[in-house]
């Protein structure tokens, strides 16, 4: 059993080596053998993933090619695939179904992918590590005593793990690129608006985006093609300039592409092997002819701060909605306030509540100014620092995450600790522009990620830089130790 792409996958179903059955068979053969100690799913449908195989199949013989059709991919469980589940990794969602399709999960359907599995995550996409989950968290599959990086664990954890050469995460503050990073694999977090958000569930609305997860940037462009584009369902949805340079991918000439190192990503909060992990990677480029520039983006300081005031209060809004009234689980209790009070209180988590509560206190009257409007007024200065930037470069190259992936418990109990971790992934999404995460190298055996920045709607551009590098290097090809022969490594 061997851990294939999405590209190699591709090639074998259209030249009619490989079925895609046999993917999806294949696909719950490593769930049921791995999974026990990796925790990346929540919920499978083996019957209805395999009659939607053999339907591709079907489509495949007739002829028919397109880019993801018959290949296995995993979804995080804040997405809707009508009939199964929607946990967000909550409680309070316990006996919900989804009534429909998100439209990135329609459009992939359509397209003749086939879902195989709803992911593990943070409780409502909140967290870095996968440990706020309300299930068992995630392990890392570069060391099971690590967490993978959240808030879309499972998905990360299932394409590192050959689940399924594609994922689905959501990415709000970085939650596809903290994982992707911490786990080896690449994941995009597109322009706000390009994928639609259509049956995601809401946390921060004006943060949340889908983001696709793969082994490589060529393979993400397959599925980025089928899922980009304006829905009438989700109004700030738009289309995808450049959608036609994705299939296939090519990679983009460095020669001359202006490559910016933020000054203030690289202070003295990075650790020492991560640094030398990304001046090795910024190398490659530079040997290719980029021309490498120091840039400053002065607001970066006011990033966290800034998100967690607005992150925080746009959830305690969207998640007023988990009443007990229309969702999943309901309490017992009386009357119908101390039914709400009581299915909140058993039904949500910690991490959860303690971001209603601080966004319900900066919304609240006689303080909305002074938190929620001030952190409006800084995302529109963190916003100008990237518009300036980018009239000097072409792209932005920074790490994902101060550190490698940390041992469970490290952060949990310090919630500061926590979101600190979300230092370089949170501004990008503050000024809605897209950005990646892609393997670097490693350090003390465990993965590093690089961060590519562009300006809004060069989502292609930043794939395209990225398909470069990972021509030109091999770290994204390496497989947790668990895969090599001989080891065994607790699975
Ligand atoms: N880690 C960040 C947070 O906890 C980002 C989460 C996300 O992107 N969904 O808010």
């Amino acid at each position: 059993m061997t851990v294939g792409t999405a590209k190699a996958w591709r090639e074998g179903l259209d030249a009619g080596d490989l079925s895609s059955e046999a993917l999806v068979r294949g696909s719950f053969l490593r769930i049921r053998t791995m999974d026990d100690r990796l925790h990346a799913i929540l919920a499978v449908d083996e019957d209805r993933s395999l009659r939607l195989a053999r339907k591709a199949d079907a489509r495949l013989r007739a002829g028919e090619r397109s880019p993801v059709l018959g290949l296995p991919v995993v979804l995080k469980d804040n997405l809707h695939w009508s009939g199964l589940q929607v946990s967000c990794g909550s409680r309070i969602m316990d006996g919900y179904r989804a009534p429909y399709d998100a439209t990135v999960v329609d459009r992939l359907l359509t397209a003749g992918a086939v879902p195989v599995a709803k992911a593990n995550l943070d409780e409502f996409a909140m967290g870095s590590s996968g440990e706020f989950s309300a299930f068992t968290p995630a392990c890392n599959p570069w060391d099971l005593a690590r967490v993978p990086g959240g808030s879309s664990s499972g998905s990360v954890v299932a394409v590192s793990a050959g689940y399924a050469p594609l994922a689905l995460g959501s990415d709000t503050g970085g939650s596809v690129r903290l994982p992707a990073s911490f786990c080896n694999v690449t994941a995009l977090r597109p322009t706000y608006g390009v994928l639609s958000r259509h049956g995601l569930t809401a946390m921060a609305s004006s943060l949340d985006q889908v983001g696709p997860i793969a082994a490589s940037a060529a393979d993400i462009a397959m599925a980025f093609g089928v899922l980009a584009g304006r829905d009438p369902m989700d109004s700030t949805s738009v289309d995808l300039p450049g959608v036609e340079r994705l299939n296939p991918l090519q990679p983009l000439k460095l020669k001359g592409l202006r490559i910016g190192l933020p000054t203030e990503y690289f202070g003295d909060g990075l650790e020492p092997g991560v640094r030398s992990v990304l001046q090795a990677a910024v190398q490659v480029f530079a040997e290719q002819g980029a021309d490498i520039r120091e840039v400053s983006l002065p607001h970066t300081r006011y990033a966290i701060d800034t998100y967690y005031l607005l992150c925080t209060s746009e959830v305690s809004s969207n998640l007023s909605r988990f009443d007990g009234v229309r969702y999943g689980h309901r309490a017992r209790s009386g009357s119908l306030t101390d039914m709400i009070a009581e299915t909140r209180d058993l039904g949500l988590g910690p991490e959860v509540k303690r971001r209603i509560l601080l966004g319900a206190f900066c919304l609240s009257k006689g303080y909305y100014d002074a938190f929620y409007l001030k952190a409006l007024r800084a995302r529109t200065l963190i916003t100008r620092d990237f518009d300036r930037a980018f009239e000097s470069v072409d792209i932005l190259a920074t790490p994902v995450s101060p550190g490698t992936a940390f041992p469970f418990g490290a952060k949990s109990d310090d919630p500061l600790a926590m979101y600190l971790a979300d230092a370089f992934t949170v501004p990008a999404p503050l000024a809605g522009i897209p950005c990646l995460s892609m393997p670097a190298g490693f350090t003390e055996g465990l993965p590093v990620g690089i961060q590519l920045i562009g300006p809004a709607f060069s989502d292609v551009m930043l794939l395209e830089t990225a398909h470069t590098f990972q021509s030109l290097t091999p770290h994204h090809l390496e497989t947790p130790p668990l895969f090599r022969t001989g080891a065994n490594h607790g699975l």
